[in-house]
């Protein structure tokens, strides 16, 4: 310890009232102070004025902590890979000897030709023998977990400043990539919220107000989504700039640091079932390892753990199984703490746990898994170039067909593969190819395909990472999981894909650009009328322009074909006649919008159609600019209502008003057209005065659209919302449940009977009635993501637009469902529209746009709001 840093504590000490400071700071949890460390360097205490433990640092602390220390020594560089919406930086401190640091590009490089299978056996054993081991180590993607930042830059201190013979051998046979903070905004949140509740005198009762965050919280991003889900959708800048460097990085360690529930103790790996099948077997063993490195240094220091009893790593999108498709051992830790934490909590036990400690034994963690890295360096690189050969594969796919088509989201999908360093080839000529099985029937058989479209090869260094996110269905041997069942990409993105066994031989070349969608005007000097076909991605984001241009628009109600071109229902048409006062500035309004919205736009001279509606027929639905608002804050999930706003700020870019639930009793109604109401926990806190006012609204013209829990809340007797008849109301399901199981369910069992009867998200086959406008655009058959063991009876009562298909066998295409769940779900409803007075009630009852990732449906909530009011 410098005589700097003993001032600086003794300081402390006596600024700081003792009743707080001895509770939050005792000396059994140290951070090594007893190592030499260079007198250039400044620990985090004297850089920052306090302990360890004693304060929450923001983001801007933490950030000028990590210049100080890339501006001090020679074994740090710090990259800035990103910004947040909210305009925070996101950081990489890259840890290694000065040696290292010189020859930096060079061990990337060759980090990454590791992996080239072209290379010879001798090279690849020199590369191993030479080359240090790239551990990756992530701090608070959930930013109200949030001892782990804190920890980040303890492990950043150790690593760059200690002269230790350790500390020096870390360095020189290990490059360490730290990311102090994945979500900064959501840490920020957390901060500036925990240090305005924050009280004088230390309060550990944990539903004290300085425990008790208020709604968002900090755990997820600026558009609350849980970016631990986005790894590998890439929704948010986050997650896009991290991904571009881990890429370059490709790291055989990485390490995600969480806190869960202030009782729960420490999580070490290895973590619970059910496991992705396709990681090699010796996966299993490394968990263990790294997992026993932090043991040894937690028995030592009375730190209590558990493992293996919960987290598993079979989605694919978090930061502990995101790195295992890339070769590396991607790895868990959760310490006890969490957003009641504070700076002390009392448990359950009467135990005083504190931030000083949260960080001590996430800080023991982070070297303890430096140590194992550099103590098995040459084993994990081996490991690392053995997971990445396709030989190694247990997938019998050799490769996916994706054709080429600019009108769904195939285009989305290929950006994401661009971006996840997969390799995309675009065929070069037309070819056909034996027993190619399509994601929606199943079914093998001859089928032709077409030059420009794209095949994704299981023959590539990131085949895990393909065949985990393309096969139909993954392997699980247990269904009891900690989060869903189901992600296949073509599902997920209702594409029209086929996969095949053999490896396709035509000729292609490699996809080195985004493939772009046409937009532009065809006959852009027409006077009649201007159609923008519905079924293209962007057509909403042209609408809501349209309607902020003050243009009157039309939707079509029937399909119309001229000149050979079919369009499709809900066709945009602007009618040159009923918008004469633009007629000047028409077409190159026209032009504008083709290039802001990315839409194709045909001018017509004509509005006589060859077939189906004329442009001016009464079938061109009047459409009404409608003011929206979404209900948020509790009882509503913050992640429905995070993905509806972003779907509609970000990607239609039409504003839509995010009211707070327990303000509906005094805000004037009549001034929206649209209410959205989210996923909602139970039937939520309204009273029966904030359930008339909404049904007065309707009957006067409103349109109600209820996502999720909140479509069932609608239907259920004590609300009474919507007399729509509902599986559970009409057989009492207990008897059907009791066939199945023994007539009782033994004490240790319950909580695994329990998860057999739940559906963690199944992909069910479904079918969409697309002549109705809450289904325009949509293809008819669509992969609905399903996590209800309840839904709606189909009957003449309302409009059913959306329902599963009606063969139980046939009815679940990946994922879990139990044999019951499935007979009871099929052929029922979780889409459809109640009529009630002069509105309606739209009920969707599976998510449409779940973690921006499963996007086949999400046209059914824009449509919900842009076309279905003008009804
Ligand atoms: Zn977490």
């Amino acid at each position: 310890m410098t005589i700097a840093r003993l001032l600086l504590t003794l300081v402390c000490f006596l600024i700081f009232s003792t009743q707080a400071t001895s509770q939050l700071l005792n000396d059994r949890f140290t951070f090594d102070e007893d190592l030499e460390y260079s007198d250039d360097i400044q620990s985090p205490a004297e850089f920052l004025g306090y302990e360890p433990g004693e304060a929450y640092s923001h983001h801007y602390q933490l950030g000028a902590y990590l210049k100080h220390l890339a501006e001090s020594s020679d074994r740090v560089e710090l990259v800035t890979y990103g910004q947040t919406y909210e305009g925070r930086d996101l950081w990489l401190a890259i840890i290694t000897s000065e040696e290292n640091q010189s020859n930096l590009e060079d061990i990337r490089q060759n980090n990454l030709r590791l992996a080239d299978m072209d290379l010879s056996e001798s090279e690849a054993s020199g590369l191993i023998e030479n080359s240090p081991a790239i551990v990756w180590l992530s701090y608070g993607v959930h930013g109200n977990e949030a001892s782990s930042a804190e920890a980040a830059i303890q492990a950043a201190y150790r690593m760059a400043a200690a002269e230790d013979n350790e500390t020096s051998r870390f360095r020189d046979e290990a490059v360490t990539i730290i990311d102090p903070l994945l979500n900064p905004d959501g840490r920020d949140r957390y901060v500036t919220w925990y240090k305005s509740s924050r009280a004088h005198m230390l309060n550990t009762d944990p539903v004290d107000l300085e425990h008790d965050e208020i709604w968002p919280g900090g755990r997820t991003n600026h558009y609350w989504f849980d970016l631990n889900r986005d790894w590998v959708w890439l929704v948010h800048p986050e997650s896009r700039g991290r991904i571009a460097e881990y890429q370059k990085w490709m790291p055989q360690v990485h390490l995600d640091l969480h806190e869960q529930g202030f009782n729960s103790n420490y999580f070490t790996m290895p973590g619970t079932t059910p496991r992705n099948e396709q990681l090699p077997d010796a996966y299993e063993d490394w968990a263990d390892r790294f997992g026993r490195g932090a043991i040894e240094e937690f028995d030592k220091h009375q730190i209590n753990y558990a493992t293996r009893e919960a987290f598993d790593f079979f989605y694919p999108g978090y930061g502990s199984s995101y790195p295992s498709l890339m070769g590396g051992i991607g790895m868990l830790a959760e310490q006890g703490g969490h957003s009641r934490g504070g700076r002390a909590v009392e448990t359950e036990d009467g135990y005083v746990l504190t931030l000083q400690q949260r960080i001590f034994d996430h800080y023991k963690n982070s070297i303890s898994t430096v140590r194992t890295a550099v103590d098995n360096r040459t084993e994990l690189l081996s490991y690392f170039r053995e997971t990445l050969n396709p030989e190694n594969s247990k997938v019998e796919t050799e490769a996916y067909i994706l054709p080429n088509n600019p009108y769904d989201l195939t285009y989305d999908v290929i950006d994401i593969m661009l971006k996840q360093g997969v390799e995309v080839e675009q065929a070069t000529e037309d070819f056909s190819l034996r027993d190619a099985t399509d994601y929606r029937e199943g079914v093998s058989e001859r089928r032709s395909f077409s030059e420009g479209d794209f095949i994704i090869r299981k023959n590539q260094t990131n085949h895990l990472f393909v065949t985990t996110l393309f096969e139909p269905k993954m392997a699980f041997g247990d269904s009891v999981m900690y989060d869903m069942s189901v992600w296949s990409i073509p599902m997920a993105y209702n594409l029209d894909a086929y996969y095949v066994n053999d490896d396709p031989s035509v000729e292609t070349s490699l996809l080195t650009e985004q493939p772009q969608r046409d937009s532009g005007v065809m006959n852009a000097s027409a006077t009649y009328a201007f159609v923008i076909d519905w079924n293209q991605p962007n057509a909403p984001k042209a609408l809501a322009e349209l309607w902020r241009e003050d243009y009157r628009v039309r939707a079509a109600e029937k399909e119309f074909t001229i000149g050979g071109r079919t369009f499709s229902r809900g066709t945009l048409i602007v009618l040159g006649g009923r918008n004469y006062k633009k007629r000047n500035s028409m077409a190159r309004d026209m032009q504008e919008l083709a290039e802001y919205a990315g839409v194709m736009i045909h001018g017509l001279d004509t509005g006589r159609m060859d077939e189906g509606m004329d442009l001016g027929s009464r079938s061109g639905m009047v459409l009404h600019q409608p003011k929206t608002a979404m209900l948020i804050d509790r009882p509503f999930s913050s992640y429905t209502a995070g993905q509806i706003w972003f779907q509609f700020d970000r990607n239609v870019e039409y504003g839509i008003s995010r009211i707070r639930s327990w303000r509906l009793g005094s805000v004037d109604l009549s001034e929206y057209d649209v209410i959205i109401l989210p996923d909602m926990w139970g039937s939520g806190n309204f009273g029966d005065s904030e359930i008339e006012t909404l049904k007065q609204w309707v009957r006067q013209g409103g349109t109600l659209v209820a996502a999720e829990g909140a479509a069932f809340a609608m239907a259920s007797e004590s609300m009474e919302f919507v007399s729509v008849g509902m599986t559970g109301d009409e057989e009492n399901e207990d008897d059907e449940v009791e066939e199945t199981l023994p007539p009782f369910t033994p004490y240790d069992a319950r909580s695994d009977s329990a998860g057999l009867r739940n559906i963690p998200g199944a992909a069910f086959r479904s079918h969409l009635d697309t002549t109705h406008p809450l289904a325009f655009g949509v293809k008819e058959e669509i992969f609905s993501l399903t996590y209800n063991t309840d839904q709606f009876v189909p009957s003449d009562d309302y409009s059913v637009v959306g329902y599963y298909d009606d063969n139980p066998s046939d009815l679940l295409a990946s994922g879990y469902a139990s044999q019951e769940n499935l007979e009871q779900a099929a052929g029922n409803v979780f889409a459809g529209v109640v009529s009630m007075g002069s509105g309606q009630v739209v009920l969707l009852s599976d998510n449409t746009q779940y973690r921006m990732f499963w996007r086949g449906p999400e046209r059914l909530m824009i449509n919900a709001v842009m076309l279905v009011p003008s009804m």
